[in-house]
């Protein structure tokens, strides 16, 4: 179904299928909140693709250089947070994706990979931003991502498929998500939209403020709804941010997005919803990129900070923290604990050096590269590793180690004891932690779908608002 004939089918009310969508309170009792009503706000933190060693390795990697732990881990240790693991399985596979991931918090329902809050009989469930909109709440989205990405979309967008992107964008202003940061600006701009549509205009006309750099948030208005998209997919890994002086002048940090959003959603009385999306620690997962995923994973740690700073003496906001899936569950492996101190002085990302390379690089040229990116020298044999695979000629027995990034973060195990088992990913239950209203609910092992009910119930949303209406549901 295309997505015009999608929003006829939601606009003429076919609410059979809609009423489908509604099962958070009936059948199967919900899971107890004690405070029921008492969430004026939810933050959702999630580190997408988040393997416990990508947590263990960025709170390891703190400890030795800065001597602080993590704040996830801090909070753990202080015993301030509730903590649980969580089954992310997707309705048709085990190993779910970050669609399926994230509407199954956003919904209350598993969905197949790949889909945006469709049903696998086609319903089409409302998600919590709507949900909490037209319960008079204020709604945002931040990421590292593209803002129209799998993760954010599925706490507000109807989609049959996650790579909708241009249609996702003109959802969130049809469904007037109050703010949206992240990257994405091919989904916006007239000459990259595959329709040629000015989408900034449209969010301009409706009433939106934009900012397309970190210098233009300094003007953005208090008092109006936000888009900023900062650059043309996602955004630079946090490695590579910190270390190019135009980057860190013109992006801002996923700590800076987390605070704005925070310090515009809260001017409503009646309280905001806002999911925090680092996105790349789900995409150095799958490069097998050390740096990338730790320096991700710390950036995404700040973002913890930023909410305990607008909780700290107010008990009025369930703050949950989590990821949606393992990816490639790197870990630090033995060796000497100087081999992992290396990545203190990492420069850049894999994404970084497989730009400067191409199918004609020799091997003096990729030990340059390399060394320039991660201060190592490889050797031949590595760095003609690198070649082949370049190539398109590396044989490795295991299928799932003949691609570059499988190569590359060979490569660099041998110098930092950093491994991987996959460069995709896992089935692993996941970490979730959790404090604020309605966190009772949270400990031991729960399933995704129920950090909808908890959300919802408790943040006392009336039953009414679980679904569209019709007029609603553009
Ligand atoms: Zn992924």
């Amino acid at each position: 179904m295309s997505y015009q004939s999608r929003r006829d089918f939601i606009k003429t009310g076919a609410l059979g299928s809609l009423l489908i969508g509604t099962g958070m309170f009936a059948g199967k009792a919900c899971t107890p909140v004690n405070q029921r009503g008492k969430a004026k706000n939810v933050i959702f933190l999630v580190s997408d693709g988040m393997s416990v060693g990508a947590l263990t390795m960025a709170d390891q990697m703190l400890r030795r250089r800065d001597g602080r732990p993590s704040n996830w881990i801090r909070l753990l240790e202080e015993k301030r947070v509730r903590q649980a693991n969580m089954d992310m399985e997707a309705a048709n596979a085990i190993v779910t994706d970050s669609a399926a991931a994230s509407c199954s918090w956003g919904c209350g329902h598993r969905v197949n990979t790949g889909s945006v809050n469709i049903g696998v009989n086609n319903e089409i469930y409302k998600p919590i931003l709507p949900i909490f909109r037209d319960a008079g709440r204020s709604t945002g989205l931040v990421t590292t991502a593209e803002i129209t990405h799998a993760t954010p979309a599925g706490f507000a967008a109807n989609m049959e498929s996650r790579n909708m992107g241009e249609e996702i964008a003109v959802q969130y202003l049809e469904r007037r998500i109050d703010v949206l940061m992240g990257g994405g600006d091919r989904h916006y701009h007239p000459e990259k939209r595959s329709d040629q549509k000015d989408l900034y205009s449209d969010y301009i006309e409706g009433g939106y403020t934009l900012a397309k750099s970190k210098q233009e948030i300094g003007s953005v208005l208090p008092d109006t709804p936000f888009l900023g998209v900062f650059d043309h997919g996602h955004v630079p890994y946090t490695i590579d941010h910190i270390h190019i002086p135009e980057l860190l002048e013109t992006v801002p940090t996923l700590a800076e997005m987390t605070k704005l959003a925070i310090e515009k959603l809260s001017k409503n009385p009646e309280g905001f919803i806002l999911q925090v999306e680092g996105a790349r620690v789900d995409h150095a997962a799958h490069g097998n990129d050390p740096a990338g995923l730790i320096y991700d994973q710390i950036a995404f740690d700040e973002t913890i900070k930023v909410a305990l700073d607008f909780t700290e003496n107010r008990d009025d906001t369930l703050v949950i923290i989590t990821t949606d899936h393992g990816n490639a569950n790197p870990g630090l492996s033995s060796g000497s604990n100087a081999n992992f101190d290396k990545i203190h002085h990492f420069k850049h990302s894999s994404e970084w050096v497989g730009r400067q390379l191409n199918e004609t690089s020799t091997v003096s040229r990729i030990k340059e590269v390399m060394e320039e990116a991660t201060r190592l020298q490889i050797s031949d044999i590595e760095a003609g590793a690198l070649r082949d695979v370049l190539r398109g000629d590396y044989i490795h027995v295991a299928s799932r180690r003949r691609g570059r990034a499988s190569v590359y973060g060979e490569i660099l195990s041998n110098h930092t004891n950093i491994t991987w088992s996959s460069t995709s990913h896992t089935s692993d239950y996941v970490e979730l932690a959790s404090y604020g209203p309605g966190s009772e609910a949270l400990e031991g092992f729960v399933k995704n779908t129920d950090l909808f009910k908890v959300m919802v119930e408790s943040a006392g949303i009336e039953e009414q608002f679980l679904t569209f209406q019709d007029e609603m549901a553009a």
